[in-house]
């Protein structure tokens, strides 16, 4: 990092990477950002960073931004720069074409997890207005979306139970899915804090994460299940709890519904962890001891990322956790709950802001008469009752030929979402592909419209984080585009015909306040007042709400579901031999745009395969070979890493560079209730060289 002097002033913001939401004071001399220094009264933070937020910032400045807007009437026509009215009136006219001759679900839009709320919000009100349907979604759809379903149908709110803080109350913290340590460095930090301290790890994921042996911390249990066996794992935990009367009967019998069934489904020898021990490849006196552990501890806490939710049974996983944590009373509390880890800084917020074709802010049906009238009479349009699209159906519906025109804001769906043959032929099918981005990324190359957006450095609004803490983003500079994020949809609506405008971002927040009952009480002047604020926040937690289902669970009582388990049709075969799973490194950030072009591009210059020495050695490789890696969908090469840390018959990716990473061979499997891909479960074969 450049300290090129002492600074002049100072602006406290917000980190945009990572789910952790750390604030920052960045220090600027004249005009010039000279250094973040992690802000000590952070609510997220507290004094405390990782390498990407305070160093990993260059890209803001980068050369490789674009700043005008660009036009083309075909993808292989040069670009054409234009100034910013022509680009909005190109956008409209050729929406408003598209919707004549295909009709009015022929057009939709996509909203961004790196974006601010306040920008989030009015590309989904532009959809549900201007477009006049419910053709919206977000990348979460390919993340955290069964967290969100998952948590709603049990506990009633799409969103984690606790704090960060709540860590240090935890007695047994139960890793599933997820490697805090890369992806959530700054928690991680606190987490092993409080393991230091004495509290119980157990970690279960496939892989030997550095949480499960580093210095001072060791876990009690890994359990190294088997990719795609999540269910039979957490239903055998729940079967050890109910059969060894380990339930917590006073907790269930007062605030709990729909306990009998799941207990009579769980009980069944079917789900005993001598049947996991089966599917999962562990060794049953392990699930049985960490269920022990688990459900004996005085406070007990889950977290949990992508390895739980990116499969074909993510949302029953999510409501399996949300089973065993009711059954042992490890909710409403310091110490315990269910927390999921986010990926992207405002995931958690595209989701609060309505970006789901079935929700309207708030997570409310678009399909409650009453909700939309309170939308309508605000919003002065007749909305859709009906959902709309969800991406994976839009790209379908694309290659159909029914849907016509995306407007794609700050996602590189091309390199993030799985099947890339599949998604790019659905893309290149499209009348009108417009794409809102810093970057000329994938997914621009094959846009028609360009629209340069903002870095966090520019922005001016919020972000919410994994504890659904609302932090201020403020600009640190101007807007090198000449023009704010959130004025383009608003400003497209215009030149469609609907009335969106606003002076500034805080009219925003201050209009997601008047319709999201637990964002009421939100607003910049209390988040300047306050620092952040963790919702629902509103006349009953003025000040935000850091527990969740304290004293009742947002729906009432907590609802137990039976999670049956149904095994992925992703198998390994005699031709596809090896579960290929996927994850991400400290250094990098998804799929690094904004990594690649800082200085981190040293640390990690291309994804790599990890194979098991086993696995390697019977195949003939050797370390830093070349390896094709092949699927039923596709062919890759990465340079092979030999790792002990994956069991033999499983090998591993990261997705941070373009047409090399895991998407390239990913498959079309998905969650059955959310779409969210299953990218951690895809049956490969890995041979020596470079084949393709
Ligand atoms: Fe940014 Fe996450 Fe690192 Fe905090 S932990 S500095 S939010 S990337």
């Amino acid at each position: 990092v450049v300290q090129l002097g002492m600074p002049t002033r100072t602006v406290k913001t917000t980190c945009a990477y990572c789910g952790v939401g750390c604030s920052f004071n960045a220090e600027l001399r004249g005009d010039e950002l000279v250094r973040m220094v992690p802000d000590k009264e952070g609510g997220a933070n507290e004094g405390h960073a990782c390498v990407k937020g305070r160093f990993a910032f260059g890209y803001a400045t980068h050369p490789d931004r674009v700043l005008s807007p660009m036009i083309r009437e075909s993808i292989t026509d040069e670009w054409r720069e234009v100034d910013w009215e022509t680009a909005i009136g190109y956008v409209a006219t050729r929406m408003r074409e598209i919707q004549a001759r295909h009709g009015v679900g022929a057009i939709g839009g996509i909203t961004s997890s790196r974006c601010t709320n306040e920008d989030v919000y009015v590309v989904q009100k532009m959809v549900r207005t201007a477009f006049g349907n419910n053709n919206v979604d977000t990348c979460a759809r390919v993340c955290h979306s069964p967290t969100g379903y998952g948590l709603k149908q049990t506990f009633g709110e799409s969103a984690g139970t606790q704090d960060f803080r709540s860590v240090a109350k935890a007695d047994v913290i139960v890793v599933i899915g997820a490697n805090p340590t890369d992806g959530h460095p700054v928690f991680a930090s606190r987490m092993k804090r409080r393991l230091r301290e004495g509290a119980k790890l157990v970690v279960i994921d496939p892989r030997r994460i550095d949480l499960v042996r580093s210095p001072h911390v060791e876990a009690e249990y890994h359990l190294p299940l088997a990719p795609g066996t999540n269910v039979a794992m957490v239903n055998a935990l729940g079967h050890v709890v109910v059969t060894e009367d380990l339930v917590d009967r006073e907790f269930v019998a007062a605030r709990c519904e729909d306990f009998d069934a799941w207990a009579r489904f769980i009980a069944r020898p079917e789900h005993s962890p001598e049947a996991a021990e089966e599917i999962t490849g562990v060794p049953a006196a392990d699930i049985r001891a960490a269920a022990r552990l688990y459900a004996r501890a005085g406070n007990a806490a889950i977290y949990y990322g992508l390895g739980v939710t990116e499969h074909s049974q993510g949302s029953t996983m999510v409501m399996g956790m949300a089973n065993l944590a009711m059954a042992t009373g490890n909710i409403g509390r310091d110490g315990v709950g269910v927390n999921p880890l986010r990926g992207q800084n405002n995931v958690q917020g595209s989701c609060d802001m309505g970006s789901f074709p079935h929700e309207l802010p708030g997570y409310r049906h678009v399909s409650d008469d009453a909700v939309r009238q309170v939308f309508e009479n605000l919003w002065g349009s007749t909305l859709a009752p009906q959902p709309g699209l969800r991406i994976p159906n839009m790209f379908d519906s694309a290659l159909e030929g029914s849907f016509r025109g995306l407007y794609v804001q700050g996602e590189d769906i091309a390199q993030s979402d799985p099947n890339t043959s599949h998604v790019y032929a659905a893309l290149r099918s499209l009348d009108l592909l417009v794409v809102q981005d810093l970057f000329l990324n994938e997914t621009a190359q094959l846009a028609h419209v360009f629209l340069p957006g903002t870095s966090f450095l520019e922005k001016d609004g919020t972000f919410t984080n994994a504890e659904r803490r609302i932090n201020r983003v403020r600009p640190v500079m101007a807007p090198a585009t000449g023009k704010h994020e959130w004025q383009i949809p608003c400003e497209i609506a215009q030149a469609m015909g609907y009335d969106m405008s606003y002076d500034d971002p805080s009219q925003i927040m201050d209009e997601i306040a008047v319709l999201t009952p637990t964002f009421a009480g939100v607003s910049f002047a209390k988040l300047d007042r306050l620092g952040s604020v963790q919702w629902p926040c509103n006349d009953a937690a003025p000040e935000g709400t850091p527990i969740m289902h304290v004293a009742e669970f947002v729906r009432g009582r907590g609802r137990f579901v039976v999670t049956a388990f149904v095994p992925t049709t992703e198998r390994a075969t005699r031709r596809y031999p090896l579960i290929l799973t996927t994850g991400r490194i400290l250094s990098q950030y998804n799929v690094g745009a904004q990594t690649r072009r800082t200085p981190n591009v040293f640390w990690h210059a291309e994804d790599v395969l990890e194979i098991h020495p086993h696995d390697a050695e019977v195949r003939g490789i050797s370390e830093g070979d070349e390896v094709t890696i092949t699927s039923r969908t596709g062919e890759t090469v990465l340079r092979a890493v030999i790792s002990d840390r994956m069991p033999t018959g499983v090998v591993y990716t990261t997705f941070h560079y373009p047409l090399s990473g895991a998407n390239v061979v990913t498959t079309e499997n998905s969650d059955w209730a959310t779409n969210c891909p299953e990218y951690k479960v895809t049956a490969v074969q890995v041979t020596p060289g470079a084949q393709s």
